[in-house]
């Protein structure tokens, strides 16, 4: 029977409740909590996803914007102890400030924010692993390899950092409201060898963005127009980077990015 005390869905805040069981076990085996593990939980909703988690970890640490829905996940988890609700947007929350250095992550994220969840929650200190249930079509650039057709500059900055999976496709009748659109649960799991350092990763994503704008291009002409240099200054920083100068940016890895930008550090400082 529905729950007269839940507000209706929130359109405005991306509401799509995962109702499917299946859908839900799939999130929490592979997210793959420990009876000593904190779970930090982006959007918990009317709580669907936070029972698993909160039956299976020590700790969940769920935060949610609407302040409807609050005092609802407050009163569900009273009985629990082991649930704390916070009411705030995830983008303005440190999550080490709420879950210390070692944690784990997951969310079905509201699919207006997903790409800017996804890059605040690589911010240092990264969670162990991290499972979001995603649009489908967001979930798959994630995961794509260079030289294919979704491989994109979201592939490349999310996977310079970590290690991604697709790990379970999901159809629109899972949710209430169904979405328009299909979702997919991706695992990111941090490298311990991220392709730069952290102090440079912004002008890393930067200039993979720029890049993927002139996706089209050459390389030897996206050089150019990025770093403002001449035919054989260009040639120069390629050749350094040992990336042919006649390859496009999409059949470039995180790794070779990683090379492309040191070379043309290299010839600014110069
Ligand atoms: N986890 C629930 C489920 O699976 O049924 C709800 C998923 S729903 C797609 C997304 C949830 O994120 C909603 O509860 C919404 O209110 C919440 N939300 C939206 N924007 C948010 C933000 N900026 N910070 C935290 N939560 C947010």
């Amino acid at each position: 029977m529905a729950d007269t005390r839940l507000p209706r869905p929130r359109k405005r805040l991306g509401q799509h409740f995962l109702v499917d069981r299946t859908a839900l076990e799939r999130i929490a085996d592979a997210l793959a909590p420990t009876a000593n593990d904190i779970v930090v939980e982006i959007g918990p909703g009317r709580g669907a996803l936070t029972d698993l988690l909160s039956q299976r970890a020590k700790r969940v640490i769920a935060i949610e914007l609407d302040r409807d829905l609050v005092p609802y996940l407050r009163d569900r988890y009273r009985a629990a102890g082991n649930v704390d609700v916070i009411e705030r947007d995830v983008l303005e929350v440190n999550l080490g400030d709420v879950a210390g250095t070692d944690f784990l992550l997951a969310g079905n994220v509201p699919y207006y924010i997903t790409t800017p969840i996804l890059f605040h929650a690589l911010e240092p200190p990264r969670p162990a692993r991290a499972v979001y249930l995603v649009q489908r079509e967001v979930a798959e650039r994630i995961v794509a390899p260079p030289g294919s057709r979704t491989y994109g500059a979201l592939s490349v900055n999310v996977q310079a950092v970590a290690h991604a999976e697709l790990v379970a496709r999901v159809p629109a009748g899972a949710f209430r409201p169904p979405p328009s659109v299909e979702s997919a649960v991706v695992r990111l799991t941090p490298r311990p060898d991220p392709v730069v350092d952290q102090s440079i990763e912004g002008e890393f994503r930067t200039l993979v963005q720029e890049a993927f704008g002139l996706r089209r291009k050459q390389m030897r002409r996206v050089v150019r127009t990025i770093a403002h240099l001449g035919v054989d200054a260009a040639d120069q920083v390629l050749s350094t980077a040992a990336i042919d100068p006649e390859v496009r940016p999409e059949t470039l890895s995180p790794e070779d990015f990683a090379r492309l930008l040191r070379a043309i550090k290299g010839v600014r400082v110069v």
